[in-house]
Parts: C-alpha cells; sequence; structure tokens
C-alpha cells in the first residue's frame, strides 16, 4: 500500500436519473456509507454527496480520487459528475452499484476508469491496497484483483474473474460507516436503510425459454443446497426469479449479526436520525441463515422464519429510549409471502404497530408465477396480506407488468388479484419490466410503457383504482409524519412524509417544525401524490 493519502468523494447517484432526484427524495440507502465504513477502516478520509449537488456546485474541496454508486437509470447523471471532476481532477474514477452488472457498457457510457461488480467491500480494500487510487497508479497493479473491469492500453474491455459472494464471516466483519449520514442533508428526516441481509434465499430457476435458447431441464440441480451444484446448472440458468439479479450479483441470504444491527441503529439514532429501514431483500431472512449454517441458505421457504432472533433484535432495537417513546419510526423493508405467518406478524405488531412493508408479488397468476421461478404464489401473497390486516400492519404489495411469459389471461389474473387484495393493503405499485444485466431475463427486449401495451394497461388500471380508493380513504384521518422540508408553494407551510407511507403531506403552518414528528389531519387530495393537513396534534 503506499504513502499517498487518499481523499475520497463518494457519490451517491442512486435515482438521480438524469441529474436530479425526482422520486424516493427521502431514502437513503445504504450502499454508499458501506463504502465509507471500508475507507474509515484504512483511515481514508471522505465526505458523501448527491449527484445533483455536484452537477449544481462543482466539487468543494480537495479530493484525490471519484467513487460513484448508481443505477443503471442513473448513467447520464454519473456520467455529468465524471465530466465535472475530469475538468479540474486527475484522479481515477471507479463506479459501483446496479449500475455495473451492466459490465462494459456502464464503463463505456459513464467514461469512469474502473468498475467494481457486485459486493464492493473486499474489492475495495484489495484496491485500497494495491498502488492503484494513488497518482502513479495504473492498470498493472489490477491483475490479481477479481470483481473488476476497466479498458486497457489497448483500449479493449478486460473483465477480471467473478469475486466468490463474501462468507458469511466477511460479510459480518465489515462495518458500515454511521458518522458519515450527517453529509445528507436530509439525514434527520429521511428514511436511512440499515443493511440486515444481503443476498437472497430464492435459488430456484425461471422456467421460461430465454432468448438464446436457453431453457430448464428439470435436472433439479437448483433444489441442492450446495451452492457448486446449483451453479453446474446444465441450462446455465441465472438464480432466482427470472427478472432479479440479486441471487446473481449477491449470492445465497446471509445476515449480520443482532449486535451490528443494533449498533449501527444506536449510533444512527443518536445523530439524530428518525426514520430506519431494517433493509433485506427478506427480512424474514434475518437469522435464518443460522438455522442452516455451515450450508448456505438457498431455500426461500424451509426452515421458516427465525423468530427467535427477530425478537431478539426488536427487543434490542426497543429498548433505545427515543424508539419506545416513539421519537424513532423503525419499520422492515421487503418481506416475502411463504415465511409470513401469525407469529411473525403477532411479532411486528407488537414491536413495530401500524408499520408497512412491502411484499413482492410481481403476478396474479400461479402459473406464471411458477414460470418466473417465484419462491411463492398470488395465494400466499393474499394470505399474508390478510394475515397483515389482521394484525394492523400495512402491506404495500408489487407487481411488474409486461414480464416474458406475459398474456392477456395472465393480466387479467393480475387485475383479479390486485381488486381481491384492495380490502387488506394500503396500496400497490407497479414497475415496468426491465430486463436486468446478469439476471435471467436479461436479454429479452427493453418493453414499451404499459400505455402502448393493452394487456400491461389491464394491470396498471386496476393498480390505479385500487389505489384512488386508498387515498380518498385518507381524507379525515389522523396519520404521523415527520416534517421534512420546506413547501416552497406556501410560505408557512412544509412537506412532510407519512411514516406509516403514503402520499406526501402538504401541512400547514408548519415551517417551524422541520425535523419533528407529529400527527396531521388530512384535509383533502391536492394532487395524485399528494395531500393537505393540518396539524392535530403538537
Ligand atoms: S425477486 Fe426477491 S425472491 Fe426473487 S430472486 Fe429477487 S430477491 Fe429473490
Amino acid at each position: 500500500m503506499s504513502s499517498f493519502k487518499l481523499r475520497i468523494a463518494v457519490i451517491d447517484a442512486t435515482a438521480a436519473g438524469k441529474g436530479r432526484r425526482r422520486f424516493t427524495r427521502d431514502a437513503i440507502g445504504c450502499g454508499v456509507r458501506s463504502v465509507c465504513g471500508v475507507l474509515e477502516e484504512y483511515n481514508i478520509e471522505s465526505k458523501i454527496f448527491l449527484a445533483e449537488n455536484i452537477i449544481e456546485k462543482g466539487f468543494q474541496g480537495n479530493f484525490t480520487t471519484l467513487f460513484i454508486s448508481g443505477m443503471s437509470m442513473d448513467k447520464v447523471a454519473i456520467r455529468k459528475v465524471v465530466n465535472i471532476w475530469r475538468k479540474k481532477h486527475k484522479g481515477k474514477v471507479v463506479i459501483g452499484g446496479p449500475v455495473t452488472s451492466e459490465l462494459e457498457n456502464s464503463l463505456k457510457e459513464t467514461k469512469a476508469d474502473l468498475i467494481v461488480i457486485g459486493e464492493g467491500e473486499l474489492t475495495l480494500r484489495e484496491l485500497i491496497e494495491s498502488d492503484y487510487l494513488s497518482t502513479n497508479g495504473n492498470i498493472s497493479d489490477l491483475k490479481d484483483i477479481n470483481g473488476i473491469g476497466f479498458f486497457n492500453q489497448k483500449n479493449e474491455f478486460v473483465l477480471a474473474s467473478y469475486r466468490k459472494y463474501s462468507s458469511h464471516k466477511e460479510f459480518r466483519e465489515s462495518k458500515t460507516s454511521t458518522k458519515r449520514i450527517t453529509d445528507y442533508t436530509n439525514y434527520f428526516s429521511a428514511k436511512v436503510y440499515v443493511e440486515c441481509v444481503r443476498g437472497c434465499s430464492n435459488f430456484g430457476g425461471t422456467r421460461i425459454k430465454l432468448p438464446d435458447g436457453r431453457e430448464c431441464s428439470e435436472c433439479s440441480f437448483c433444489e441442492s443446497d450446495c451452492l457448486e451444484d446449483r451453479a453446474k446448472c446444465p441450462s446455465e440458468i441465472p438464480p432466482g426469479c427470472g427478472f432479479c439479479s440479486v441471487p446473481s450479483l449477491f449470492g445465497p441470504a446471509k445476515s449480520k449479526s443482532v449486535e451490528q444491527v443494533f449498533s449501527e441503529i444506536r449510533e444512527l439514532v443518536a445523530l439524530d436520525v428518525k426514520r430506519i429501514v431494517l433493509s433485506a431483500p427478506d427480512f424474514l431472512d434475518f437469522g435464518r441463515d443460522e438455522l442452516v449454517a455451515p450450508k448456505p441458505l438457498m431455500a426461500a421457504s424451509h426452515p421458516k422464519a427465525n423468530s427467535k432472533k427477530i425478537k431478539e433484535l426488536f427487543t434490542k432495537i426497543y429498548s433505545l429510549e427515543k424508539v419506545s417513546n416513539g421519537k424513532v419510526w423503525i419499520e422492515v423493508e421487503n418481506i416475502k409471502a411463504t415465511l409470513f405467518t401469525e407469529e411473525i406478524a403477532s411479532i411486528l405488531s407488537k414491536y413495530l404497530p401500524n408499520s408497512p412493508f412491502s411484499i413482492g408479488c410481481e403476478t396474479g397468476s400461479e402459473s406464471h408465477a411458477q414460470m418466473l421461478g417465484r419462491p411463492s404464489g398470488p395465494k400466499d401473497t393474499l394470505r399474508a396480506v390478510k394475515v397483515a390486516h389482521k394484525y394492523g400492519l400495512k402491506a404495500h404489495v408489487y407487481f411488474i407488468h409486461s414480464l416474458p411469459g406475459q398474456t392477456i389471461k395472465t393480466a387479467k389474473e393480475t387485475a383479479d388479484l390486485i381488486y381481491k387484495l384492495e380490502p387488506y393493503i394500503d396500496k400497490v405499485t407497479i414497475y415496468r419490466f426491465r430486463p436486468l444485466p446478469l439476471s435471467a431475463f436479461g436479454d429479452f427486449p427493453d418493453p414499451k410503457p404499459a400505455v402502448f401495451n393493452p394487456e400491461s394497461k389491464i394491470i396498471v388500471d386496476a393498480a390505479n383504482h385500487v389505489n384512488l380508493m386508498k387515498k380518498k380513504d385518507l381524507v379525515g384521518e389522523i396519520v404521523r409524519v415527520i416534517i421534512s422540508e420546506p413547501n416552497y408553494r406556501d410560505e408557512k407551510g412544509a412537506i412532510a412524509y407519512i411514516l406509516g407511507g403514503g402520499p406526501m403531506v402538504a401541512v400547514e403552518n408548519s415551517r417551524d417544525r422541520i425535523g419533528d414528528i407529529v400527527e396531521v389531519k388530512i384535509l383533502r387530495a391536492l394532487s395524485e401524490k399528494l395531500v393537505l393537513g393540518t396539524i392535530f396534534n403538537s
């Protein structure tokens, strides 16, 4: 490792799109903080910036190196940041995050020097220990590093060998930075994601024929609980749901320890963070890996959720005064319907009453779900949301339109299911299918928006209808919100987010309450995404 003193600008470009975040403005993911955690291990100074702030104001301060994290949709914003950097800096530009699963394309389009693919912590340690990031560093320093891609002197793309997924132990050895959270100007009111589980326990595969002719031969290797056997799939079908790249990128589900998650939350709360999301592709995989260790967790339904570990975690979190007295809001991110039982619902409702969570259903057709490689079907989702409703929990259900295998029949079944779910859920969210690199469906064409596809429109119309009814239901309700930012259309008002999820709220006479959690009465809907409210109980 050279003695060159690194000072790294770490750019969070997630959801920045062409340069400005238009949605999820109140969410702070955990990936960028985990990069800063590795830098802190090496006493390397770093500071986090949002891509939009750099695009607006340029770089303030002296930095030797630029790290950027973002998704495929953020390539334009990333490119703009790189261009600004290149005008005044000579230091290397390294890109990480989901955008890098586009491999060569992500490097070409962003003009970065290097991509780090998949889990970044181990690769980053090796990069720091090499000379590459120093002023004199060059690509010969990269020869023994896996999990990266770059252009060589002949301008040919070089893809190093893929890095093995981090082991349970390695995953637990990484500490996510907490102090860098204050680099985000809205950290005190934003949802801050705390990583509890990485990877996915669904290691089956899609049954849909892929564009290059690959098709499942029912050899049943994917039912094995051995990672090496799963990798022997003779048809080379990537693991997991066909549309998803989580299992390929991050491997089988592994969880952090109760103590790690708790200390991270305790430190964040001490820094005045007020909203925490326990982040996981499936929160109910938390501690479930310990039940099958030392084997990897590669089955989505068995064993059942580790309720003992989940309870232990919640008890610790609840011991924080600001959590138990309602000054800090905690919620879980995603759960799989198959693992959601009455026992789990009663634990969640005891510790996180009225909490929202997301369930991915994706299609309303049982046979389509099976073909996609889903670990659960529509019946499981319907059962799960009924249980959630019984315990006062707010389920948000996700679907995807224009998926491979979608037909008029599956679209109608999906719309029917959305109507059936309506009494038990809070919201339906519909995404358009995107062919993600490293997923089984990566080579399918990018579909058009739903308005151009009558089948997809059936699904979207059903969701819009249900969501509209839900919004009308809100008028007259008292909801807990966090007052987050000034409302520039009302000089005394502010914009607030409903803690349990829902539309944004324009709150009258609340400008001096920014950062507070208060109860608000909803007066009326102002637009599709905004309602008007007034402080009910200060
Ligand atoms: S969609 Fe969920 S269950 Fe399916 S592979 Fe991705 S993370 Fe796993």
